[in-house]
C-alpha cells in the first residue's frame, strides 16, 4: 500500500471564475439572451441592440445591467452552481432592465412598474427584485482554495473546509493537484 492511499481524497469539481462566451455554459446563456430578445421583439414589434455580454461577476451578484454600455455582465460561479434557475430567472431580470431602458429611458426606478410589467407581460415572470439562491448558495461557498490550474479558485463549503482542516485532501479534477486554502470569503459567510 502506497502512502497516498491512506488519505481519503474525493474530487472537487473546478468552478471558473470567469467564462468564456465560447464554452458549453457560455453558449447556453448566450442562446436564453437571445431568446429574451426574441421574445421582447414579438411582444413589442420593434427591435433592439443586442448587449454585449461578460461572465466575470464576482461576489454576491448574480447580474449586473449595465445600462449605458448595454452590456450585461453575468456572475460564473452562481452560473455554474445554479444553472437551471440562472438562466431561467437572472437572464430574463437584466434583461429586463436594458429592455426597460431602452423602452423608457433614465427617468425610471430600476424595479418600478415599468421593469415590472416586461418581467410580467413579455416573460411571464414573477417580478422578484433579487434572486433567490445568490446569498444561500454563495453562502455555503465563502472558502476560497487554489491548484495549479490558472486563474481557478475552487469555493468550498464549511463542513468541507473542517473536513480539511480535520486531514482530509481534495484534488482538483483539471490539474489533479491538492487543493490549497487560500481565503476566506467574509463577504460570503457573514
Ligand atoms: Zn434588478
Ligand atoms: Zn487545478
Amino acid at each position: 500500500m502506497s502512502n497516498a492511499s491512506n488519505v481519503p481524497i474525493s474530487n472537487v469539481p473546478t468552478l471558473d471564475l470567469v467564462l468564456s462566451l465560447q464554452s458549453e455554459l457560455g453558449l447556453r446563456l448566450h442562446s436564453k439572451v437571445v431568446s429574451c430578445y426574441t421574445l421582447a421583439e414579438q411582444y413589442y414589434l420593434k427591435s433592439f441592440p443586442r448587449p454585449a455580454l461578460l461572465i466575470n461577476l464576482r461576489g454576491l451578484s448574480a447580474g449586473v445591467a449595465e445600462l449605458q454600455k448595454n452590456r450585461l455582465r453575468f456572475n460564473a460561479v452562481l452560473l455554474q452552481e445554479n444553472e437551471r434557475a440562472f438562466l431561467n430567472e437572472v437572464v430574463p431580470h437584466e434583461v429586463a432592465h436594458l429592455l426597460a431602458w431602452q423602452l423608457y429611458g433614465r427617468s425610471i426606478r430600476p424595479h418600478g412598474v415599468e421593469w415590472q410589467q416586461i418581467m410580467q407581460q413579455v416573460f411571464q415572470l414573477t417580478p422578484t427584485r433579487t434572486h433567490a439562491f445568490d446569498v444561500k448558495r454563495a453562502a455555503k461557498l465563502g472558502y476560497k482554495y487554489t491548484c495549479h490550474c490558472k486563474g481557478k479558485e475552487h469555493a468550498l463549503t464549511l463542513k468541507r473546509h473542517n473536513l480539511i482542516k480535520g486531514g482530509r485532501q481534495y484534488i482538483c479534477l483539471a490539474c489533479k493537484r491538492h487543493l490549497y486554502f487560500l481565503k476566506v470569503d467574509s463577504h460570503l459567510i457573514n
